[in-house]
């Protein structure tokens, strides 16, 4: 109601409510149908292994979910998420994530690219809820997915957050098979006796430090110390947002293992994703065989 969502006597649709506001209600009423009215989309941003190479060897993908508005055309995550997050839609959202992710990879790897991973990526509500692994398991199994070749990306903070409760967490989801990603790396406050503990196979170094990145700079001296700090952990860094062939051949030198990031290729649909990495769409849209 209304009346019990109002602070301080201010009613949803009280004239004093600013723009803003009513704008926000407005995107959640229409973020309430957005699953079933099949709005939702996911693009996909291939994952290289670093080499200053031209044509370097696509790893994988990573899902990043878009929404298809009927009036405000396609708008990226930043304008919803936290809005599907504070409304708890996230969970249901973030299981249909879960399910298309795994859906597109069994398509590509039929189509003969066993070889690709896909990664997802959790919110904070999402990672809290005691029903993810069994969501995950669900859309595993679903897909014919092998287990290791699906990565799930969690923010350090999320991760900070309880700590306790993300071990264990991360603990069901690693039991399963599947990969953790610690994502926007740096930006947090992990302790390293913390990060020892944490079940991840990688850190994405958060675009921040990348785009500043200068020889000689603070920045090349934070993504220097996170590749020791990985090295010594034995987990894989993928640095996100390369922008320029300076920073692909900075981050390269330093030891990075996988690069994303415009330089190499956007966000884009899957049939756009099939074409740049030379997969054979028309097999992969061929039903299983019986
Ligand atoms: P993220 O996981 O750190 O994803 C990287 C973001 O950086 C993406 O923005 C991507 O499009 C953008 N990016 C990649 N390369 C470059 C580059 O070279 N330059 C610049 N300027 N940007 C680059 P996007 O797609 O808008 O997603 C933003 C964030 O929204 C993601 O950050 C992730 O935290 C969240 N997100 C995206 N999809 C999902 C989802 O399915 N579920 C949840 N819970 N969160 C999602
Ligand atoms: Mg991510
Ligand atoms: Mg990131
Ligand atoms: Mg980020």
């Amino acid at each position: 109601h209304a009346k019990d969502a109002g602070r301080n006597g201010y009613a949803f649709f009280a004239p004093s409510m600013n723009s803003d506001m009513q704008a926000q209600l407005g995107l959640l009423g229409d973020l309430r149908h957005a699953v079933e009215r099949d709005q939702l989309v996911l693009h996909y941003q291939p994952k290289f292994v670093a080499s200053a190479d031209d044509t370097p060897r696509l790893a994988g993908a990573e899902a990043l979910l878009r929404w298809q508005h009927p009036e405000q055309g396609l708008l990226a995550p930043a304008t919803f998420i936290a809005l599907a997050e504070r409304s708890g839609l996230i969970v249901g959202i973030g299981e249909w994530v879960i399910d298309r992710a795994c859906a597109q990879l069994h398509a590509w790897q039929r189509a003969g690219r066993t070889d690709l991973t896909m990664a997802v990526n959790l919110s904070p509500a999402q990672f809290a809820a005691p029903s993810l692994p069994h969501h995950v398991a669900a859309a595993l199994a679903r897909h014919a997915i092998a287990p290791g070749t699906l990565t799930l990306e969690i923010t350090e903070s999320m991760a900070m957050r309880n700590v306790e409760a993300s071990l264990a967490m991360l603990d069901a989801l690693v039991a399963l098979g599947v990969r953790i990603s610690i994502d926007d790396f740096g930006t947090g406050y992990s302790s390293l006796l913390y990060l020892k503990r944490l079940p991840a196979t990688e850190l994405k170094i958060d675009r921040g430090f990348v785009r500043d990145l200068r020889r000689a700079g603070e920045d090349a001296a934070i993504v220097t110390s996170i590749l020791a700090l990985a090295r010594a952990l034995e987990l894989d860094v993928v640095a996100e947002g390369v922008e320029t062939r300076e920073q692909r051949q900075q981050l390269v030198d330093l030891g990075c293992t996988y690069l994303q990031g415009y330089l190499l290729g956007r966000p884009m649909p899957a049939d756009a994703f099939a074409d740049s990495a030379g997969i054979a769409t028309k097999a992969a849209a061929e039903p299983l065989p019986a």
